[in-house]
């Protein structure tokens, strides 16, 4: 069998291990990097079909300083898009109507979102003591600070649309800890807020993507890394030696060996198994971390077609109100060039934790359905002249009230293995820019 050597190996090409590789060949370092799929990126994937871009993964991103750093390293600024004014508005459905929400006092006292009960309990917030949130899931946390109706309206679908996951068994310490924070040190979530927005930093970081849609990124990457990514090639076995860790690989059955004396592992933890040679630890605490399958289905409409403004983002939709439909993103009312000129596009999302579902067929029929419930809400007649169905069996790692555990597990693991380090969406946070660092 070939073998190469190396001295740092980064399994997997998604974000997470591009930017690793991307940090260590700019610091200098010996580095290969191995995807089993021929494109970089995982699940960021932009497509361009009949005019329309789609993106199968993140559509957008959160600038952070590391980001914003690595785009201009990379010369990606003039590619920068940033999102439509009217983007800054966000809905939510409620009983067929679309509501939009605002981080406002106003917005509590406005809206017809929430019942009038549902708004003095939401109201009273900063007058609830704090108690110790470091074992509440999402749910007990935000329904003992803001009632349970503005949970299920507010909180419950904000988390669908970035975790797609169930706030019931979320540990609210690893997916929001800031929360948890401004609880502790102002007493309530609306001062804390108040205080952060103050300091000039209340979260609210600039949305971006890039002109042919996020894939640019990884692309843009790959580029630089050169001859140092090597694409199409599966990971089938990895084994601890003397001097590193050897890992066998293989294209269209020939298989290969990469000798090397640092490992990264940027999979996702559902590939847990490839590590039982090298830390038993790791592998059962990765095996610990749930995966929810999501579908994705892309609709154009001629503008015409549909009555609602789409001054927006889009909007999700609280599970009480719809078990198909989670949500929808204007795609043409964000970045105006995702659509043919005078059509629109939208991307609706089925599936998470709300509807798991066992085959892509069981997400594809949830997603006519989910249209259904879609063309209602925005008023839309007629067919989409375009559709486009994309299904994600594993799509995003569920931080679950485990998750401190498993991570303390890990660190540990890296601890006894020398060279073996762990990145992904399953460590420090599931955006774009938890994953490229910083
Ligand atoms: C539908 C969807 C929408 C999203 N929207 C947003 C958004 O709008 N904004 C945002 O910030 N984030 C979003 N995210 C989250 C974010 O995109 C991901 O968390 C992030 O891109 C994950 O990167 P990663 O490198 O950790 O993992 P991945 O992208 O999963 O990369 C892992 C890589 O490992 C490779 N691999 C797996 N097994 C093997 C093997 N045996 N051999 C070789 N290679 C292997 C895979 O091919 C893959 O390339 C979204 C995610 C999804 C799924």
């Amino acid at each position: 069998m070939p073998e190469i050597s190396t001295q740092h190996l980064v399994l997997g090409a998604g974000i997470s291990g591009l930017s690793a590789a991307y940090h260590l060949q700019k610091a200098g370092k010996e580095v290969l990097i191995v995807d089993k799929n021929t494109q970089p990126g995982g699940v960021i994937q932009s497509v361009e079909k009949q005019g329309y871009i789609l993106d199968f993964g993140a559509n957008s991103a959160s600038m952070t300083p590391r980001l914003s750093e690595v785009i201009e390293d990379l010369g990606l600024q003039e590619d920068l898009q940033e999102p439509t004014a009217a983007a800054a508005n966000r809905y939510i459905a409620r009983d067929g109507v679309l509501h939009r929400v605002y981080p406002s006092p106003k917005f509590i006292f406005g809206t017809d979102l929430l019942s009038r009960s549902a708004k003095w309990r939401l109201a009273r917030e900063p007058f609830i003591g704090p108690a110790d949130a470091r074992d509440e899931t999402v749910e007990a946390f935000f329904s003992r600070r803001l009632g349970r109706e503005a949970f299920e309206y507010l909180v419950e679908p904000v988390l669908g649309g970035i975790y797609a996951g169930v706030p019931a068994r979320m540990h609210m310490a690893s997916v929001m800890p800031r929360l948890i924070e401004w609880e502790r040190e102002h007493g309530s979530l609306f001062q804390g807020m108040t205080a952060a927005r103050k300091a000039g930093g209340s979260g609210g970081r600039q949305l971006f993507s890039f002109r042919k849609g996020m894939q640019q990124l990884p692309l843009s990457i790959a580029e630089k890394l050169g001859d140092r990514l090597l694409l199409g090639q599966k990971i089938t076995k990895i084994i601890a030696t003397k001097a590193g860790f050897e890992v066998q690989i293989e294209k269209q059955g020939e298989k290969q060996k990469i000798r090397c004396q640092q490992l990264t592992w940027a999979l996702p933890a559902s590939q847990y198994a490839l590590l039982k040679h090298i830390s038993l630890q790791a592998t059962e605490a990765l095996a610990q971390i749930p995966y929810v399958s999501m579908g994705m289905l892309f609709l154009g409409f001629e503008r015409e077609q549909i009555s609602h403004s789409m001054d927006g983002f889009g909007f999700l939709v609280p599970t009480k109100e719809s078990r198909e439909l989670a949500g929808a993103i204007w795609n043409s009312a964000i970045f105006p060039n995702r659509a043919p000129e005078g059509k629109a596009l939208f991307t609706l999302f089925v599936g998470g934790g709300r509807n798991p579902f066992s085959s892509q067929a069981a997400a594809a029929s949830a997603a006519i359905e989910a249209q259904k419930q879609f063309k209602s809400l925005m008023g839309i007649s007629g067919d989409a002249g375009f559709e486009h169905f994309h299904f994600w069996p594993q799509a995003i790692p569920q931080y679950e009230m485990g998750h401190p555990g498993i991570l303390a597990e890990l660190a540990a693991a890296e601890a006894a293995v020398e060279g073996l380090r762990f990145l992904g969406n399953f460590r420090k946070g599931v955006s774009v820019g938890d994953c490229v660092g910083g």
